[in-house]
């Protein structure tokens, strides 16, 4: 049992750091420390803006993103593409295609994917509000933006039979070689797949 190197309000700090995605005991023990030395420049302002997106933070009541508005920011936004719903697993995944500038269309939060040995199914996900958007007349595709693992799979193919008669297109993203990919690291899989979805040149 390592002795504690500072008082309980440094190790308790230390131990939440620590519970962060990407964060060890390690990382989170040099996070405090950089947070301590820079506390005017840095900890007073995380402090503050913790505090104010702890009172502010709402889940959409449309799509299910996370934001300090609600309706969010997203579907807020009147320049957005109505015509597309692009579903995702969680909100992590809403951002990623955000920051990829991908498309300007709106999202479907489902907060995860099925997984029956996990004991997760229809009812625990956001499914049923996506289909009563679905049936909306302005939408005319559905993008499952899912993760290419069994279980994403799955649910790509749950929710494309429930939308059979909402009148829309449903599509997947499509699996290959990575952009800067090179042909000799991909593994059996992504290469099988990169060749069964060939494209016209
Ligand atoms: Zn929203």
């Amino acid at each position: 049992m390592p002795t504690a190197v500072a008082g309980p309000e440094i190790e308790r700090l230390i131990q939440l750091l620590a519970r962060l995605p990407g964060l060890g005991p390690r990382s989170a023990r040099r996070a405090a420390l950089h947070l301590i030395k820079k506390r005017d420049l840095l900890m007073a302002p995380l402090a503050a803006a913790l505090q104010s997106a702890m009172e502010k933070i709402a889940i959409c009541r449309i799509c299910g993103n996370l934001d300090t508005q609600n309706p969010c920011a997203v579907c807020s936004d009147p320049r957005r593409d109505p015509s597309i719903i692009i579903v995702v697993a969680d909100v992590a995944d809403l951002w990623a295609l955000e920051r990829a500038h991908a498309v300007d269309a709106r999202y479907h939060v489902l907060g995860g994917t099925l997984s029956p040995l996990d004991g997760v199914g229809p009812e625990d996900l956001s499914i049923e509000a996506l289909i009563t958007r679905a049936h909306a007349p302005e939408v005319k595709e559905v993008i499952l933006a899912l993760n290419a693992t069994v279980d994403g799979q799955t649910t790509a193919h749950y929710i494309t039979d429930l939308l059979a008669g909402a009148g829309v297109k449903a599509t997947g993203l499509a699996h290959g070689v990575p952009v800067g990919g090179e042909l000799d690291y991909l593994d059996e899989g992504t290469l099988t797949a990169a060749i069964r979805s060939r494209t016209p040149f």
